[in-house]
């Protein structure tokens, strides 16, 4: 790694070197824990994304990158997944510390992290090139290539900053492909450390670039910059419509990942024993209050059969009470605060919209008073379930972000079917119950992207990740996730070069 700038502030990473903002610029990083500032790095602009883009399209037009066999590519990936393992321990804290979420959460994500880049190397080393097509001729050789786009952009959210950002590096790479990576400006740090990784692991000059800073001018210049040849963006909906926006002229490959209203379906049937009973519950409230809610496909309405609806709701807000909140990096804490103020203040916004509406609030709905794990400062909210719920309502209906659970019934599967889809999301979703046929015809009917039968969250790195409506376009992860890195060419060559004669004279 070169520091021409041996401050921490020197967070811009460009063909090669580590550098301050061109502006002088800097931002403060905040520990939503308590509110101090956790690290400061460079408040990047346009001139320096522009500098980003020029590193890496001189990296894909001149550099061997595009070009180097894939067993090297594939050796790389596996040199930075086998880094990641080293610094596990050191990589989850700043993950914790500079997006809330627990340590251990922080140590699932470097182990996911790890496994998609040894897949996509996997991925592209048991590949078999081009595919030959039959021309009806043996004087034809036909012939369908993949290769990668060019200059990708990536412009990443805040809740799985890791996650997300190698989610994009490590396929992008795979293909042959350069990019400029830029992290939400609430939460750089783990993915500074994945640049510096990559540059540990040899990654050629100007291949990865990073460019911290705000949405606008960095991600926004970036979505339309004009040698840019691919947008890949997580984010918010209203973001990424910008992004689409900026990116339409150009006309760029987009990939969008964005949000979720995401019904996590309890058929009564899935209640009928004590340990469904159990089940069901808990996977309830894991499906709503991981990482406080902050989750594209947190489970954030439940739609449950109306005959063990008291029952279940009881025990759901028995455990959410219990829930310990504070600071991610000390021992016990099972939640941590939310990012940031901007996230508490809407959070809180949409119970109070929700009360107002009919809505009954059967548990939290308040922040915490401070405590030995819980700093005076942080941005913690206690999970919430708000109970009479219905589809009129916007804590229903738009994305809160927050520790919020809502609470709908139903009394028939068509009726649940209907209610899961009543959303302009579609994301993932969730369905319980102890009848095989029945938890399958409803998934068969859910229109979201990932569908869990009698479980929640977990998603593999060799099966595609994405939405449906307005969740996005695109897929990441498993081979569409390769696929949307690459340019699809058919080359067909005549073996018995002949004229054609479709012009007479
Ligand atoms: P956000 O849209 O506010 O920001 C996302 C990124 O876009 C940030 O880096 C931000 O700086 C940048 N940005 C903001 N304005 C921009 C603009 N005009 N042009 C270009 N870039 C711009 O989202 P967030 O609040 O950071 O993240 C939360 C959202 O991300 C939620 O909606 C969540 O559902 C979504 N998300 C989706 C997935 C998924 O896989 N579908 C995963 C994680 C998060």
């Amino acid at each position: 790694m070169q520091h021409e700038d041996a401050s921490d502030l020197a967070t811009l990473f460009i063909a090669g070197h580590w550098r301050a903002a061109s502006s002088g610029g800097t931002r403060e990083v905040l520990d939503p824990a308590d509110a101090t500032v956790l690290a400061r790095v460079a408040d990047g602009c346009a001139k320096d994304t522009d500098a980003a883009v020029a590193a890496a399209r001189r990296a894909f037009d001149e550099g061997p990158w595009p070009h180097t066999p894939v067993a090297e590519r594939a050796a790389l990936l596996r040199r930075v997944a086998d880094l990641l393992q080293r610094d596990r321990e050191d990589v989850a804290r700043t993950e914790s510390r500079d997006a809330g979420k627990t340590l251990e959460e922080g140590r699932v994500d470097v182990d996911d992290v790890t496994a998609a880049f040894r897949y996509f190397a996997d991925l592209v080393m048991n590949e078999s090139g081009g595919r030959v097509v039959d021309a009806g001729s043996p004087d034809v050789h036909s012939v369908v290539v993949h290769e990668p786009v060019g200059v990708c952009a990536m412009i990443t959210p805040w809740n799985y900053p890791l996650l997300q950002a190698s989610w994009k590096v490590a396929p992008a790479l795979a293909a042959g492909n350069t990019f400029v990576l830029k992290p939400s400006e609430l939460t750089p740090m783990s993915t500074v450390r994945l640049l510096q990784l990559l540059d540990e692991a040899g990654l050629p000059e100007g291949v990865g670039n990073l460019v911290t800073g705000a949405g606008d001018p960095v991600g926004a210049r970036l979505a339309e910059h004009p040698d840019v040849d691919l947008v890949s963006f997580t984010g918010g909906l209203v973001s990424g419509v910008k992004v689409a926006q900026a990116a339409a002229p150009g006309v760029k490959k987009v990939a969008l990942e964005l949000g979720g209203k995401n019904p996590n379906v309890v058929f009564a049937d899935a209640c009928a024993t004590d340990e469904g009973f159990e089940v069901a519950v808990d996977q309830a409230l894991n499906a709503a209050f991981i990482h406080s809610g902050q989750v594209c496909s947190a489970g954030a309405r439940l739609i449950i059969e109306e005959s063990v609806r008291d029952r279940f709701v009881a025990e759901l807000v028995r455990r959410a009470q219990r829930i310990r909140l504070g600071r991610g990096t000390e021992p016990g804490v099972e939640c941590g605060p939310l990012v940031s103020l901007q996230q508490l203040e809407k959070t809180e916004r949409y119970v109070a919209d929700a009360l107002a509406d009919g809505a009954t609030l059967r548990c939290g709905g308040v922040r915490p008073d401070p405590g030995d794990d819980r700093p005076a400062g942080g941005f913690f909210y206690r999970p919430t379930v708000l109970d009479h719920c219905h589809g009129d309502m916007r804590v229903v209906r738009e994305e809160t972000f927050g520790p919020i659970l809502t609470v709908e019934t139903f009394h028939t599967e068509d009726e649940a079917v209907a209610l899961a889809n009543d959303t302009e999301y579609g994301l993932a979703g969730g369905v319980f119950s102890a009848d095989t046929a029945r938890a399958r015809r409803v998934a068969a009917r859910l229109r979201h992207g990932t569908v869990w039968i009698n479980d929640y969250h977990p998603y593999l790195p060799q099966a595609e990740w994405g939405g449906f409506g307005r969740s996005g376009v695109g897929r990441e992860l498993g081979p569409a996730g390769l696929a949307e890195y690459r340019e699809t060419k058919h080359i067909y060559e005549n073996l018995r070069p002949a004229p054609v004669r479709w012009f007479a004279g």
